[in-house]
């Protein structure tokens, strides 16, 4: 071999050298990124997984949170109660509230009105649910020993109409509004209200029939046959009305019960005014 061609053996093979380097580094290279991105991949899915765990411990904590919020945050609950409270039309659901923030029309009168076939001061009605309530509770009185009369159950928008502007006259304004409700405002519109009296305070309605012994067992006993006191003593503030222990209102046993039970006005049972 000639020197020129020694050179040029040389040069070839030192280009050869660094090919070969070359490509041993590119692939090299390509594999450690492969391996990085596979790492990174196993990372991502572990990350995925430990999030999912999270994910399941927050929903697993959810229930207990959520619990807490419904025990501490009574409106929630309440709220649910309050879609069986109808305001400002006439409403044949039980629960309707009416008072003096919750008024129904004035030609809301109840299709199943019966008159009361029980011991009464004057013939009155009440719708047909609520009187078999009655019906019920006056029996448990009896058996007691007890005699209940019905005084005043379903009145109509004009009655009441009357009622209020003979109270204003009697008492003032600012008296009526304490034992009268301004027409549309009242219970008794509903057919749902009954005025219970005894021949202890003179077939009349006083405060002092609360300590009566028939007065005393409405008060224990009412809820079992879907009946509130619906105007209890010292609660005037969130009625609006003074203590009538006289006034039942029909709610079903249910409601009434649980309203009995918690000790509330039927606008703090349902977390309104
Ligand atoms: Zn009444």
């Amino acid at each position: 071999m000639r020197i020129k061609d020694k050179k040029r053996f040389i040069v070839a093979c030192g280009g050869l050298a660094i090919i070969l380097i070359l490509s041993i580094s590119v692939l090299t290279l390509g594999f450690w990124n492969r391996n990085e991105t596979q790492s990174e991949l196993t990372n991502q899915k572990n990350s995925q997984a430990s999030t999912a765990q999270t994910t399941n411990t927050k929903t697993e904590a959810d229930p207990a949170t959520s619990t807490q919020t419904v025990e501490t945050q009574q409106p929630v609950q309440t709220e649910t109660k309050n879609t069986a409270v109808v305001n400002g039309t006439g409403t044949d659901s039980i629960t309707t509230l009416v008072n003096k923030n919750h008024s129904i029309t004035a030609s809301y009168i109840p299709s199943d009105l019966v008159t009361v076939d029980l011991p009464s001061t004057r013939d009155t009605q009440l719708r047909s649910v609520a009187a078999d309530g009655l019906t019920k509770l006056f029996k448990a009185a009896e058996e007691s020993g007890l005699e209940l009369y019905c005084c005043s159950g379903y009145r109509s928008y004009e009655t009441q109409s009357e009622l209020y502007a003979w109270n204003v006259d009697t008492y003032g304004v600012d008296g009526a509004e304490l034992v009268s409700a301004r027409p549309g405002m009242s219970e008794h519109q509903l057919g749902l209200a009954m005025d219970v009296t005894s021949a202890s305070v003179g077939f009349d309605l006083l405060e002092s029939f609360g300590a009566t012994p028939e007065g005393q067992f409405i008060k224990d006993n009412a809820h079992k046959y879907g009946f509130i006191i619906r105007y209890p003593q010292g609660k005037t503030d969130i009625t609006g009305y003074a203590y009538e222990p006289w006034h039942l209102r029909y709610l079903g046993v249910d409601v009434a019960t649980a309203i009995y039970n918690s000790g509330k006005t039927m606008e703090e049972y349902y977390g309104t005014n």
